[in-house]
């Protein structure tokens, strides 16, 4: 039985104040949230703070991305070492908005998820296609090829230690999500994957959907025999919407 694991990501939004009222909404549903892990990652300046504001509670604490690199003339980037030293404890690689807007390749999010994982955090590595290759029939083709990578650099072993977001890219912040069935197709494919590598680690993998994943549409995407979570962008802002889909995921446990 493979925990469900719920995720925010914040992206670029946020304040001292409104984190505030943000973490304690979501800590304040947390009591009714058993059999789940559960995670906000909001962007590198305030992961101090959240992880100030999460302590001593079951709330877990990601940033959005992290460097490949551990120390040295790197302007601008955090290493994953820092973001362990100031209590993250998840780190999201490979969003397609990074792949897209900051030209990261297969090969440096293969870096990032080693140098994650060296400094003992959990990768949630981000996978999907755009609307072109859906409907060229290239789903997954390009799933493959971007879990290959992962795999070339890492070995099968690692994904004890990772967990997966399939996120076709078409449906994040769109408000159009991959109906079920289409989310499951893939979410099976990418565990298939897996599993010609090694069967147990594919079986053990917790594998997120992400794309405008709302209340609404929360419980029949995390029914999917394959989909082990979730990982939201827009509803994590609001901590209703956040804890609603959270207790969707508990409900599928037990
Ligand atoms: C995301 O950015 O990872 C995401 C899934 O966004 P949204 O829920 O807003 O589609």
């Amino acid at each position: 039985m493979r925990k469900p694991i719920v995720a925010g990501n914040w992206k670029l939004n946020g304040s001292l104040a409104d984190n505030e009222a943000l973490v304690s909404g979501v800590i304040s549903g947390m009591g009714e949230l058993d059999g789940i892990d559960v995670a906000v990652c909001p962007p590198f300046v305030y992961v101090p703070q959240v992880v100030g504001l999460a302590e001593g509670t079951a709330l877990g604490v990601g940033a959005q991305n992290s460097s490949e690199h551990s120390t040295g003339a790197f302007t601008g980037e955090v290493a994953p070492e820092m973001l362990h030293d100031v209590g993250a404890r998840y780190v999201i690689l490979g969003h397609s908005e990074r792949r897209a807007m900051y030209g990261e390749t297969d090969a440096m999010i293969s870096d990032k998820v080693k140098a994650a994982l060296h400094a003992g955090l959990t990768p949630i590595l981000c996978v999907g296609e755009t609307l072109d290759e859906r409907e060229a029939d290239e789903t997954e083709a390009v799933v493959r090829q971007q879990l290959a990578a992962v795999i070339a650099g890492n070995g099968i072993e690692a994904f004890e230690r990772i967990v997966i977001a399939y996120e076709p890219v078409w449906a994040i912040g769109t408000g159009r999500t991959a109906s079920p069935e289409q989310a499951q197709e893939v979410h099976a494919f990418i565990r298939g994957q897996l599993e010609s590598h090694d069967a147990r680690v594919a079986q053990s993998v917790r594998i997120q959907y992400g794309g405008s994943m709302k209340p609404g549409n929360a419980a029949e995407l995390l029914a999917q025999p394959d989909i082990d979570g979730g990982l939201i962008g827009g509803a994590s802002l609001k901590a209703d919407d956040f804890l609603a889909i959270c207790r969707a995921a508990a409900d599928t446990v037990g």
